[in-house]
C-alpha cells in the first residue's frame, strides 16, 4: 500500500497535469512524489531514494511534463532521457508517461532492445519529447545517427543500483558524456550506497537528497518466513508445493538465483498439477511481454522467474 499525505495541488503541477492524475485515479500524492515534484519543478538535480511501489515514476514523470510543456522537440532531438535497467521497467516508465501526458502533445518513444529497431526508428521520426531507453539500444541507436542528444534538458536515471548491478555503468557514462553539460539530472536508486553516491557525484550537480524508505527496507504489507530443507533441491521442491497447495493463491512469483534453474523448477511443479510459466532473459522479447501482460491479467497465476521480472 502506498501511503499518502497532501495534495497535488500543494505541489505547483499546472491544471491539465492535475487533470490527468485526477484522471489515473491518484487522490493524493505519495511521499516521494510530495518530496521531489517541487524541487524538479524549481530545476534542482536530484538524487531519490526510492523502491518500486512508491509511486517514484510519477514523480520525475510529471514534474518533467510540465517542464517540456515550454517547448518542443526539434527534429530527432528529444528533450529528456528516462534511462531504464530493464525492458519492463522502460514499458512501465512509458505507460506511466502515456498516462500523464493525455492533456499535453508531448509524446515520447522506447528503445529497448530485443524489438524491432525499424519500428523504433519510426518512433523517432516522430520527433519525440521523451525517449525511455534501456542504455544498450539508446547507444546503438544514438552511434548509428538516428537521434541526437544535444537538446536534451533533463536526464532521468532509473533503478541506478540496478545499472549497478547490471554492468550498465559504463554505457550509462558514456551516454552521459554525448549529453548537454548543463541540463538537469534525477537518479533514483532504491538504495544510495557508497558506488551510487561516487555515480551521483559524477552526473549530479548539487544534488537535493530526497529519501522514502531507509535502504534496503521492505514494504510493510510483506511478510518473509524462511524455511529449511534437509536435501536439496528435492525437499524444497516439496515444500514450496506445500507452501502453495496450502494458500489460496491468486497470483505468485517464484523467483531462481540461476536461468536454468527456471524451466526444472517449471516442469516439476507442472508435473504436479500447478500451472506454472516462466519469465526470464533468455526468452524472446514478444515472449516476456506476452508472458508479463498475462501475469498481469491473471492468466497466468504462478510465474517462474529470473530478477528480469
Ligand atoms: P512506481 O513506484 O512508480 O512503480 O508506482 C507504483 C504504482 O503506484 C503504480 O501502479 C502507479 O500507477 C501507482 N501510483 C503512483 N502514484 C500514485 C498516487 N499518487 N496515488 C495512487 N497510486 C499511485
Amino acid at each position: 500500500m502506498i501511503e499518502q499525505t497532501q495534495s497535488f495541488e500543494d505541489l505547483g503541477l499546472s491544471p491539465e497535469l492535475l487533470k490527468a492524475v485526477e484522471e489515473a485515479g491518484y487522490s493524493n500524492p505519495t511521499p516521494i512524489q510530495e518530496k521531489s515534484i517541487p524541487l524538479v519543478l524549481m530545476g534542482r538535480d536530484l538524487m531519490g531514494c526510492a523502491q518500486t511501489g512508491t509511486g517514484k515514476t510519477a514523480a520525475f514523470s510529471l514534474p518533467v511534463i510540465d517542464i517540456l510543456s515550454h517547448g518542443q522537440a526539434r527534429a530527432r532531438m528529444p528533450r529528456a532521457l528516462v534511462l531504464s535497467p530493464t525492458r519492463e521497467l522502460a514499458q512501465q516508465i512509458s505507460e506511466n508517461f502515456t498516462t500523464c501526458t493525455k492533456n499535453h502533445s508531448l509524446g515520447h518513444a522506447v528503445l529497448i532492445g530485443g524489438e524491432s529497431m525499424p519500428d523504433q526508428e519510426r518512433a523517432l521520426l516522430k520527433n519525440p519529447d521523451v525517449v525511455i531507453a534501456t542504455p544498450g539500444r539508446l547507444l546503438d541507436m544514438f552511434e548509428r545517427g538516428k537521434l541526437m542528444m544535444g537538446g536534451i534538458k533533463i536526464l532521468v536515471i532509473d533503478e541506478a543500483d540496478r545499472m549497478l548491478d547490471m554492468g550498465f555503468i559504463p554505457d550509462v557514462k558514456r551516454i552521459a558524456s554525448t549529453l548537454p553539460r548543463i541540463r538537469q539530472t534525477l537518479l533514483f536508486s532504491a538504495t544510495l550506497g557508497g558506488e551510487i553516491r561516487a555515480l551521483a557525484d559524477a552526473f549530479l550537480i548539487n544534488p537535493k537528497e530526497v529519501s522514502v524508505a531507509p535502504p534496503a527496507s521492505i514494504a510493510k504489507t510483506v511478510t518473509h518466513t524462511m524455511i529449511k530443507v534437509p536435501k536439496f533441491p528435492k525437499d524444497k521442491r516439496a515444500a514450496l508445493r506445500r507452501i502453495m497447495a496450502g494458500e489460496d493463491l491468486q497470483s505468485a512469483l517464484v523467483f531462481c538465483n540461476r536461468k536454468k534453474d527456471i524451466s526444472v523448477l517449471r516442469s516439476s511443479l507442472r508435473k504436479h498439477g500447478f500451472e506454472a510459466e516462466e519469465l526470464h532473459g533468455d526468452m524472446a522479447q514478444h515472449n516476456r511481454t506476452e508472458t508479463l501482460a498475462a501475469y498481469k491479467s491473471g492468466k497466468i497465476k504462478l510465474l517462474i522467474c529470473s530478477d528480469v521480472a
